[in-house]
């Protein structure tokens, strides 16, 4: 048994059974046994990989993003590169390795890292130690100082803790762990669920549907809109592009999906990303948010073919494997992630929103 399950399991026996996004926020953030409190997950080595950890060709094309972004906000003097969620800073590191290539736009830039893990932090410190954009960590958004702002945020919406709800023969219930012989189990609440929490495009559902929402999308809209200042963010994750039925609840450890209960603390646990809803938060704080469009466009979109095409004549001893990372990032298949992958785009006006790259 994991210390984080020993803790849960005496947290439910003195206050009940906990909603699946306290579960989840337990086993991601808890202070002293949460997953990404207490290791660094990425590569090979350890749980899963992502697009930065696959190819630089990932970072760098976030920096044209943020360039054409910077352009398109009129070239301000000063903006703040703002990302959530930066792992091990290696995105970052290329994103601004590539921003070199325009000396405007990295002179106006100051570096804001939004970090809940200390461990992570200290990483992405290291990994930074060189760049020569002032770079500051926070905690939440609301440190960030205020003026224009450049958002990036890529596997960072699928950590936010998820609530889900089942459909029952008396309504909607929602689903929560509990104890069942001493072991963590799913089971239901006994309390219906209001009507009002259902968005209206999954109201028909049969026995057995699940529905999952994201109680974190509204304050990170009204975060956003909170600063009263030009934005232009990005957004990329696994997801669905519309709200549908279905769990998407997942725990990955050694690369391999296990069950969520087996090892809380050890193993990463997220969600499939509903895009529409993260949509629909964005606009009813008064930001403008672009339709979701694949990783595979938005790569393609920014230059992916001829940035590698570079790379190759520079590097050809590693030709084989800038090709094989440049595939997996754009990967059609339905599980692959150029397909998987989707981007969203937000801007604070939709003059902005239409003068930024992938935006439709
Ligand atoms: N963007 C990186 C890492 C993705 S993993 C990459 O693509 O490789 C998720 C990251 O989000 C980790 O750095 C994790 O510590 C961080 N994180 C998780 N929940 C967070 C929260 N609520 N606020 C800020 N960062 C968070």
């Amino acid at each position: 048994m994991t210390p984080l399950a020993a803790e849960l399991k005496a947290l439910i026996a003195t206050e009940g059974p906990l909603p699946v996004d306290r579960f989840m926020a337990l086993a991601l953030g808890h202070p002293r046994h949460g997953y990404y409190m207490t290791r660094d997950p990425f590569g090979p080595a350890g749980d899963f990989v992502t697009a930065p950890e696959i190819s630089q060709v990932f970072g760098e094309l976030m920096g044209v993003w943020a360039a054409s972004a910077w352009e398109a906000m009129g070239r301000p003097e000063a903006v703040a590169l703002v990302e959530f969620g930066p792992g091990r800073g290696t995105l970052m590191a290329d994103l601004l390795r590539a921003a070199a290539a325009l000396p405007a736009f990295r002179a106006a830039l100051a570096v804001h890292l939004v970090e809940t893990s200390d461990r992570l932090a200290a990483r992405q410190q290291d990994r930074l130690a060189v760049a020569s954009v002032p770079c500051t960590w926070h905690r939440d958004l609301s440190t960030v100082p205020d003026g224009p702002a450049i958002l990036i945020a890529n596997e960072f919406l699928d950590a936010l803790p998820i609530r889900q709800f089942i459909m029952t023969a008396s309504g909607w219930r929602e689903r929560v762990v509990g104890l069942v012989d001493g072991a963590l189990a799913f089971g239901l609440a006994g309390d219906p669920v209001p009507p009002s929490l259902v968005p209206a495009a999954l109201r028909q559902a049969a026995p057995g549907a699940v529905m999952e929402i994201c109680p974190a999308f509204g304050p990170l809209a009204a975060g956003l809109a909170a600063r009263n200042a030009p934005l232009a963010g990005l957004f990329i994750d696994y997801g669905h592009a519309a709200s549908a039925h279905g769990e998407t609840l997942q725990a990955m450890q050694a690369h391999r999906f296990t069950d969520p209960l087996t090892a809380p603390g050890e193993a990463d646990i997220t969600a499939h990303v509903d895009f529409a809803a993260l949509g629909h938060a964005l606009s009813a704080a008064g930001l403008c948010a672009g339709a979701p469009v694949s990783q595979r466009a938005l790569l393609f979109g920014l230059g992916l073919r001829e940035r590698a095409e570079r790379l190759a004549r520079c590097q050809p001893d590693a030709f084989e494997t800038l090709r094989a990372g440049v595939e997996r990032l754009i990967d059609p298949a339905p599980a692959g992630m150029g397909s998987l992958f989707k981007a969203m785009t937000v801007a604070s006006s939709d003059g902005l929103l239409r003068a930024l790259p992938a935006a439709t």
